[in-house]
């Protein structure tokens, strides 16, 4: 492999689905920075327009494209058309979103002058994308960006340059140019590169909470930039009393292995009350037994794929050992049911309670590690013990129990009898502490994809001194 060919790997079957050369950063800045003036003079008509085409590109590839997300993940098709849906569904929330968060305002002001609040775009941004949505999640920068008159160079993950390719080839077919909206593979190196550019003037990242912390390194001297950061989660769900356990069980089992467990907002900690933990745990265990790991394509259709890589399944493995060795109990143990050759798991689920201390990172992976509790208030201290706040979920339990936990829990989605996963993006879709650096992504992209001008207008200059003058 040359230095900088990227290659990338079917994890259900180690087959080569992309291989391509990386970008060249100074190029693809360069292209940004002469196509930008244009796009963002177009009447704000024309790049809606454009990206309803997009949709309808979408649509016409969709099969294409969820074929392809499929086997470049490893996710269930079903689960690939879904993410599909997700992306054509994105250009109708970020229109109305650009409308009403960003949109022109005029206000009458002293002396039969105006106020105007008008928003223009920053011009040239980077969308670094992550592996796990690899259309979904990019496409929630760009659209929004584009949208608002900006320019995207958008490098995927180097795990999915092949969906990445696709979903840029929608916005190329579309009508916005091959300059406008870029596709620019590359890998770390290529990221860090973009980060660094002086051509650009921020940076929409997806990914994880290493790697934002470093681009939030790289840019702290450079409050220029915009700097949009979303990260990942040790995300809580809290089960307390419901008469519904089956439900609760379903709802734990969505939440902690959907996708493998490789959702930023899936469920890595289940916080039981002690009283029903022998009533709800059996029900969780029994249901994850019966989970189908499988192939993508595989009839019948799989709940969960592999992970995305052996690197990952080793370092989940890895993990899952590390917390049996100190003071864990499997509940059900981790297993790699085609050996060490291909990344496949089966979900895991790990009483942590006895842990002195519980490391704080976000294994991102299908292993659920569950916490006994005795009262509501140790529920919650548990659930807000972690520097990451993205999501968490109150399952059971009364309204006055609910107001509470939405009270107290930090975090940016906090949800009552929902499942962690599948946020919506009508909403805002972002978290604190080590999850986000408070620009939510979703419905308030519309807010870091323009920055806000005011200004006190008259037709004719108007105005006397009334005071502190000499006579
Ligand atoms: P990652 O951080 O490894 O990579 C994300 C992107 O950053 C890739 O394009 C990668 O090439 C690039 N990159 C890596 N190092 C870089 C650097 N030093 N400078 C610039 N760019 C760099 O993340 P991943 O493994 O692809 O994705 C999984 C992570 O993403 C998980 O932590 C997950 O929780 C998180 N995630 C968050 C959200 C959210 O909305 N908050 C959604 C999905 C995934």
């Amino acid at each position: 492999m040359s230095k900088a060919d990227i290659i990338s790997l079917e994890p259900a079957t180690g087959a080569e689905i992309w291989r391509g050369a990386a970008c060249d950063v100074d190029d693809v800045v360069a292209r940004a920075r002469r196509a930008w003036p244009a796009w963002a003079a177009q009447p704000l008509t024309t790049r809606m327009e454009l990206m309803r085409r997009f949709a309808n590109e979408v649509r016409k590839e969709a099969d294409t494209l969820a074929h392809t997300i499929a086997r470049e993940v490893g996710k269930p098709l079903w689960e690939a058309h879904a993410e599909v849906e997700a992306v054509v569904a994105k250009v109708e929330v970020s229109i109305r979103a650009y409308a009403e968060r960003t949109s022109q305002r005029k206000l009458d002001s002293a002396l039969q002058g105006k106020m105007a609040l008008r928003h223009k775009p920053h011009g040239v941004l980077v969308v670094l994308g992550p592996f796990n949505m690899p259309c979904h999640l990019p496409a929630a920068h760009i659209v929004p960006a584009l949208i608002a008159g900006n320019v995207a160079i958008f490098k995927p993950s180097e795990k999915a340059p092949a969906s990445g390719e696709i979903l840029a080839r929608c916005f190329n077919r579309a009508g916005i140019s091959a300059a406008v909206m870029q596709f620019a593979p590359g890998g770390p190196a290529e990221g860090q590169r973009l980060v660094a550019h002086e051509g650009i003037d921020g940076v929409l990242f997806t990914g994880s909470a290493n790697t934002g912390i470093a681009i939030n390194r790289k840019l702290a001297t450079r409050p220029d930039k915009i700097v949009a950061l979303e990260m990942g989660g040790n995300n809580a769900l809290v089960m307390w009393d419901t008469p519904k356990l089956a439900d609760a069980a379903a709802l734990i089992v969505q939440s902690a292995f959907a996708s493998a467990g490789q959702r930023c907002t899936a469920a890595r900690r289940l916080i039981v009350k002690a009283s029903l933990y022998d009533q709800i745990i059996p029900l969780v265990k029994n249901l994850a037994d019966r989970i189908i790991v499988g192939a993508p394509f595989d009839e019948p259709a799989p709940f969960m794929g592999p992970v995305i890589d052996n690197a990952a399944a080793d370092g989940l493995s890895e993990s899952f050992l590390y917390l049996m060795s100190n003071g864990g109990r499997a509940i059900k143990h981790l297993q790699r049911p085609q050996g060490g050759t291909l990344p496949f798991l089966s979900p895991a689920i790990i009483d942590v309670t006895a842990m002195q201390d519980r490391p704080d990172v976000e294994l991102f992976g299908p292993i659920l590690q569950v916490i006994k509790v005795d009262d509501f208030d140790q529920a919650i201290s548990e659930a807000n013990s972690t520097r990451f706040g993205l999501a968490a979920s109150l399952i059971g339990g009364t309204p006055q129990d609910y107001n509470r936990f939405w009270a107290n829990m930090r975090a940016g989605i906090v949800n009552w009898n929902r499942a962690t996963v599948g946020p919506s993006h009508a909403a805002p879709m972002g978290g604190m502490g080590l999850s986000g650096n408070h620009r939510p992504t979703g419905y308030y992209a519309a807010d870091y994809c323009a920055y806000p001008v005011a200004s006190g207008e008259m037709e004719q200059p108007r105005a006397v001194i009334g005071v502190g003058l000499k006579s």
